[in-house]
C-alpha cells in the first residue's frame, strides 16, 4: 500500500466513489483511503444505536457552537449514500443561475450538466418511490397539500426494489439497507472502481496532506493507531465537506487559500410531528414518498418532505422531560412529520479549535430565520387541514446537506477551488464532494456530488 499511485481519492462517500470510478475505468492507478469500515448487507447494525455509533463520526452528530443545529455525517466505506434517505433530484435553473452567477463558469447550467447527470445516472437505478405502498404518514401529506392548494410531487430514489409488497419498512435503510436496494457507492461507482483494479484501504483516517514538485503525500492513521504515508502524482480530495476542510485546515493550508472553510451551508432542517387521533404509523412501509414541488416555497427559500425518524432521533428532538416526555413517546404510533429544509442564505465557517477539533460555526441570520419560519407556517396548515390534534416542534435543526467551505470561485479571494476543480495554488489536488457548493442550492445534493465528480474524473482521465 505504500508504493507509488497515479492517484490517491481521499473518501470512498459519493464525489470520491464516482471520481475513483472514472479514473479506474480510464486505467489509472488509484487508491482509496476511507476513515470508516466496510460494511455489507450481512452485517449492518441492527438498531439505531448500534447504527450511530458504529456508521457516523463522532457517535451521531456534532453540533455547531450555540447547539442549535446537529450536523450528521457517514463514517463508512460508502460515506452518505449508505446512510441517507437516496433522494435524488437534478438541480433546477435557480440553483444553477446562482453558482453561474457567483463563479463565473459557463457549464453550470442546465446544458452543462446534462451529460454528467447522465453520466451519474447511468452507473444507478432510480425509481419513483411507488405510491401505491405510501404510508398514512405519506397520504396525510399529499391531503394536507391538496386542501391548502399547494403542490407536491413523488419522489426519486436511488433503489432497485424495496420489496414493500411482501412488507418491508424501509426505515431502517437509514442505517444501510439490508435488501441491497438502496444505490449506495459500494454497490455502484465503487465497485465499478474496484474492479476496475483501484485499491481501497478501510479504516484509515487521513490526517494531513502536502504538495511537492512531481508528487502529492498523504498522512494518515490506521484503526489501530499505525501511521502510513501514501505518495501519488495526483489526490482528490472526497473526505465530505467536514472532513475535506478539516484535513486542509490541519495541513497549514489557510495561508495558501484565505477563503478556507468559508462560506459553509447545511440546509438547516426542522421536524414537526404532529398527533392524530388514529394511529399514523409512520414508521411502516415506504420512509418517504412525497416532496414539496411548489413555486412558492422555492421563491420563499424552503421545500417540506414527508419524513419521520426512528425512536432514539425521535426521543432527543420531542421537546418536554421527564414523564411528560415519557407520555409524548409513548404515542409515537400517532404521529405524522414534516420536515422544513432550509435553503440557507447566510454561510457560516468551519475552523479549528482547541486541540486541532473541527468547530463549527453557523446560525440562522434574520433572512433564514424568516424562511424556516414562512416553512412552518405551511407545515402548521397542513396539519391543521387534516386534523392534527396537536403539533410538536423538533427542538433542534438538523444538517444533512453539508456544503462549502472550499466553494468554486473565480479567483482565491472568492473561494477555495477554480474552474479546472484544483485548489488555487496547487497543481495536483482536486476536490470532488460537496465542499465544492459555492452556495445553498436547496434541493438534495447528492445526484449533483456524482454528476460534478463524474466530470472531474473525466477530464483528468483526458488531459493525462
Ligand atoms: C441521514 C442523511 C440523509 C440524507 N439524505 C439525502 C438524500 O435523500 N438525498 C441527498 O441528495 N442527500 C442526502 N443526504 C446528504 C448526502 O448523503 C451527502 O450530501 C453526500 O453523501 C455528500 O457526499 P460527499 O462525497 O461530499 O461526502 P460523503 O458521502 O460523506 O463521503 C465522505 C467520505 O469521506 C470519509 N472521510 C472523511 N474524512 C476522512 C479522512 N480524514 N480520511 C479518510 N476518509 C475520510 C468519510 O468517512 C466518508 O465516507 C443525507 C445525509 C444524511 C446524513
Amino acid at each position: 500500500m505504500q508504493s507509488d499511485y497515479d492517484a490517491i481519492v481521499i473518501g470512498a462517500g459519493v464525489g470520491g466513489a464516482n471520481a475513483a470510478a472514472e479514473l479506474a475505468t480510464a486505467g489509472w492507478r488509484c487508491l482509496v483511503i476511507e476513515a470508516g469500515a466496510y460494511h455489507s448487507r450481512q452485517d449492518y447494525p441492527r438498531g439505531e444505536l448500534d447504527g450511530n455509533t458504529r456508521l457516523f463520526w463522532h457517535g451521531g452528530m456534532e453540533l455547531n457552537r450555540s447547539a442549535s443545529i446537529a450536523m450528521l455525517r457517514a463514517r463508512v466505506v460508502g460515506g452518505g449514500s449508505i446512510v441517507n434517505q437516496a433522494l435524488l433530484d437534478e438541480f433546477d435553473d435557480v440553483a444553477l443561475d446562482d453558482w453561474r452567477e457567483r463563479t463565473g463558469f459557463a457549464w453550470l447550467d442546465q446544458a452543462g450538466m446534462a451529460p454528467w447527470y447522465a453520466r451519474a445516472r447511468g452507473a444507478l437505478q432510480i425509481q419513483t418511490v411507488p405510491l401505491v405502498h405510501a404510508n398514512r404518514n405519506a397520504q396525510l401529506f399529499k391531503q394536507g397539500f391538496e386542501q391548502c392548494g399547494y403542490q407536491c410531487a413523488p419522489l426519486q430514489r436511488g433503489q432497485s426494489g424495496c420489496r414493500h409488497e411482501e412488507g418491508n419498512d424501509c426505515i431502517e435503510c437509514l442505517y444501510g439497507c439490508r435488501l441491497d436496494s438502496k444505490q449506495s457507492t459500494p454497490l455502484t461507482s465503487l465497485q465499478a472502481a474496484l474492479k476496475a483494479g483501484a485499491k481501497l484501504l478501510t479504516q484509515c483516517e487521513v490526517e494531513r496532506v502536502s504538495e511537492a514538485p512531481g508528487r502529492v503525500t498523504v498522512q494518515a492513521r490506521l484503526a489501530d493507531g499505525r501511521p502510513q504515508t501514501f505518495r501519488a502524482g495526483q489526490m482528490v480530495l472526497a473526505a465530505g465537506t467536514l472532513g475535506s476542510n478539516t484535513v486542509l485546515l490541519r495541513s497549514g493550508y489557510a495561508a495558501q487559500l484565505p477563503r478556507l472553510g468559508q462560506g459553509y451551508y447545511c440546509h438547516p432542517q426542522f421536524m414537526y410531528f404532529a398527533q392524530y387521533r388514529e394511529p399514523v404509523l409512520a414508521h411502516k412501509g415506504p420512509f418517504q414518498a412525497y416532496k414539496s414541488d411548489d413555486a412558492g416555497f422555492r421563491r420563499q427559500g424552503f421545500k417540506l418532505e414527508n419524513v419521520f425518524s426512528p425512536p432514539i432521533g425521535t426521543a432527543l428532538l420531542l421537546p418536554g422531560m421527564g414523564a411528560a416526555h415519557q407520555a409524548d413517546m409513548a404515542a409515537m404510533r400517532h404521529y405524522a412529520c414534516i420536515e422544513v429544509a432550509v435553503r440557507d442564505s447566510h454561510p457560516g465557517r468551519l475552523s479549528l479549535g482547541q486541540g486541532g477539533r473541527l468547530q463549527i460555526d453557523k446560525e440562522l441570520d434574520a433572512e433564514d430565520q424568516r424562511r424556516a419560519a414562512a416553512g412552518y407556517q405551511a407545515v402548521q396548515r397542513i396539519f391543521e387541514a387534516t386534523g392534527a390534534e396537536r403539533v410538536l416542534p423538533g427542538r433542534f435543526g438538523i444538517g444533512l446537506h453539508l456544503m462549502g467551505g472550499l466553494g468554486f470561485a473565480r479567483r482565491p479571494e472568492e473561494g477555495c477551488v477554480g474552474e479546472d476543480y484544483r485548489l488555487f495554488g496547487s497543481r495536483r489536488i482536486q476536490v470532488a464532494d460537496a465542499s465544492l457548493f459555492p452556495s445553498a442550492p436547496g434541493i438534495n445534493p447528492s445526484l449533483t456530488i456524482m454528476a460534478l465528480a463524474r466530470r472531474l474524473g473525466r477530464q483528468m482521465a483526458e488531459a493525462a
